[in-house]
Parts: C-alpha cells; sequence; structure tokens
C-alpha cells in the first residue's frame, strides 16, 4: 500500500532523511517513533505529496507520488504538526469547504455527518474553530483528514499540547479508525506508540534504527529490566542481600539519600523479574522499600540498546558509556 524506497531529503548540508526505505501493508496501524529533529514530519510530507525529495521515492498503491501527486493525495488523509484549520470558519463551514476542495463524490450530509460523530464534535459543528479548545481543534484538524474516506490516514505528532484525558481520547480514536483504515502515526513519545500501534519504525538522525512488531520490541526493551529501588536499610548490607538474589546481575548504590532511605540501580538478567524476590528479601530483613521504578525505558537508553544491538553489543552497553 506503501512503499518507500532509498529516501534521502537534504537542507544544505543537512541531512534529514538519510536512506529510509518502508514498506506499509493495507490494515497496518504504524508508528513513527523518534525524537524531535529525527525527520518525522520530513518523512510524512513527503509521503503526503507536500515536499519533494533529494534522492528516492515514495509510492502510494505502486504509483509515485512525485509522478501523480493528485492522485497519491486521494488515498490520504493527513493531519499535519500545524492542523490547517481556518480560525474564523465554524466547523461545519470548514469541513464544507475541505469536502469541496477534496472534491469529495461521497453523500454529503452523511458524509460530514457521521465523521462528526466519529471524532465526537457533533455538539461544537457550529462554533469558530478559533473558540475551540485545544483538544477539540486538534479533533477538526482529524476530522479534515477524514473527509472523503482515505483509505490511509496519517498523523503527524496527534497530541502534541493536549491534556491527559485528551490525549486517551485522541489515542482510542486512532485505534477505533485503525480497525478499518491504514494509519501512520508518528511521536516522540513511547508509550503513545506502544499503546495504539502494532509496528513500531523507530528513527534517530535521519535513520531507521529498528523496525519490528511492538511486541518484540517491548521486549527487547524489557530484557535486562534495570530498576531503581529506594530502601530503608544499611546500604552497604542492603546491597549485598540483593546482589545474592536469583537474577540479580548488578547492583549499584547510587549515593543517593532520601531521607533514611537509600537508592540502589538494580539490573537483572534477561526475562527474569526481580521486583518479587526483592519485596520478599526486603520484607524479611525489615527494610522497608520506598520506591521501585524502571529506569532506561526513556527513548535515548532506548536508542543506545537498539544501536548497540545492532552492532552485537547488548551487555551492560549503557554502563560502560557512562564510564567513559
Ligand atoms: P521531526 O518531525 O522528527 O521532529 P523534522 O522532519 O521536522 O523532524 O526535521 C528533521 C531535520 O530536518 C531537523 O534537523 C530539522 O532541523 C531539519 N529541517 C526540517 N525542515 C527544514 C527546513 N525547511 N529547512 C532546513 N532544515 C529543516
Ligand atoms: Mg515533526
Amino acid at each position: 500500500m506503501i512503499r518507500v524506497e532509498h529516501l534521502v531529503k537534504r537542507y544544505g548540508t543537512n541531512y534529514a532523511l538519510d536512506d529510509i526505505s518502508f514498506e506499509i501493508k493495507e490494515g497496518e496501524i504504524v508508528g513513527l517513533l523518534g525524537p524531535n529533529g529525527a525527520g518525522k514530519s520530513t518523512t510524512m510530507n513527503i509521503l503526503t505529496g507536500y515536499l519533494s525529495t533529494t534522492a528516492g521515492a515514495a509510492y502510494i498503491n505502486n504509483v509515485n507520488i512525485l509522478d501523480d501527486p493528485i492522485g497519491a493525495k486521494k488515498f490520504i488523509g493527513f493531519l499535519p504538526e500545524q492542523p490547517p484549520v481556518y480560525p474564523d470558519m465554524t466547523v461545519m463551514e470548514y469541513l464544507n469547504f475541505v469536502y469541496e476542495l477534496k472534491g469529495c463524490t461521497l453523500e454529503r450530509e452523511a458524509h460530514l455527518n457521521e465523521i462528526l460523530s466519529v471524532v465526537r464534535i457533533v455538539d461544537v459543528k457550529d462554533r469558530l474553530i478559533k473558540n475551540l479548545s485545544k483538544g477539540y481543534k486538534q479533533r477538526v484538524g482529524i476530522a479534515q483528514a477524514l473527509v472523503g474516506d482515505p483509505k490511509i490516514i496519517i498523523f503527524d505528532e496527534p497530541t502534541v499540547g493536549l491534556d491527559p484525558k485528551q490525549i486517551l481520547e485522541i489515542r482510542t480514536l486512532m485505534r477505533t479508525l485503525g480497525k478499518n483504515h491504514t494509519v501512520i502515526l508518528s511521536t516522540h513519545i513511547l508509550a503513545e506508540v506502544q499503546a495504539v500501534c502494532e509496528r513500531i519504525i523507530i528513527i534517530n538522525k535521519g535513520k531507521i534504527i529498528a523496525d519490528e512488531r511492538t511486541e518484540n520490541l517491548t521486549k527487547t526493551i524489557e530484557d535486562g529490566y534495570r530498576y531503581q529501588a529506594k530502601i530503608c536499610g544499611p546500604q552497604k548490607e542492603v546491597k549485598a542481600a540483593i546482589e545474592k538474589l536469583n537474577g540479580v546481575k548488578e547492583v549499584e548504590a547510587t549515593g543517593e539519600r532520601d531521607g533514611d532511605s537509600f537508592a540502589f540501580r538494580i539490573e537483572s538478567e534477561r526475562g527474569i523479574d526481580v521486583r518479587k524476590p526483592l519485596f520478599n528479601l526486603c520484607s524479611r530483613m525489615g527494610w522497608p522499600i520506598v520506591g521501585l521504578m524502571p529506569v532506561g525505558t526513556d527513548l535515548e537508553s532506548i536508542f543506545i540498546r537498539l544501536v548497540d544491538r545492532d552492532n552485537g553489543v547488548v551487555e551492560n552497553s549503557v554502563k560502560r558509556r557512562r564510564a567513559h
């Protein structure tokens, strides 16, 4: 359905995209994950025909987007990073405008009403867009993308700037749309792609560093998991006792103190969850655990691990790097 071959986009001497290739099949929900500046928007703008390429090509249904941008755009609904809404129109006026612009032939009233209800903006349909909250504006942006019932929906950072409740609502909406559309969504939030997408493409500095099913990636991330624990007890003894636990590979007393607790960084062997044995140990010894948090699940740590994994280095890579 979508095929991207060796895409390169250069701005001056800076490579925004440096040889990106991937393929997306009909019905997939794919997340494009990467930090700011990774090249997510550039990729999406090329896919949707808004930006030319320096080299390489993108195909929608085997049609080169640059050869037939209008034909390709018919298959795509796009929510750009800055939603293209007109503040002085009401929601309904705007959707009618988009309907005309796209040359839509579906039965107008039924189609627009269905969109209003899918994105849940029926109650604001006669309000001026400029008077809507950020969350509602974003929904109007999504509604605009759905006009014409495109098979492919592309969302660039759809939850940026929304509050937690709105974020959950938009995620639910994206999952719903994913049931009968091909969806590509970009984000810099790992939890977002984990919640919504079945496949994750990670891009960093214009290159793809991982492209796999969400569950496999999550496994990779959680393999050899690290925790930060705050435990009230004598630092040396606590450290020594945790080190003896089955499955614990390494314990580091970080020296951080919080009241009468000490912080420890605990790394376990692949696939072993040491949280319960840790709890049992501390409970037996009368050392209250006042904090237990996974560490190293931030994007940066994951990037380091994925890049190292590709280079064949897995064990202790983060630690060694820190020591350098
Ligand atoms: P993301 O969406 O992942 O945050 P972008 O695709 O917007 O990343 O940007 C990728 C890189 O290309 C960044 O380094 C950015 O500064 C650069 N870039 C994007 N647009 C332009 C432009 N119009 N002119 C020059 N550099 C640009
Ligand atoms: Mg962007």
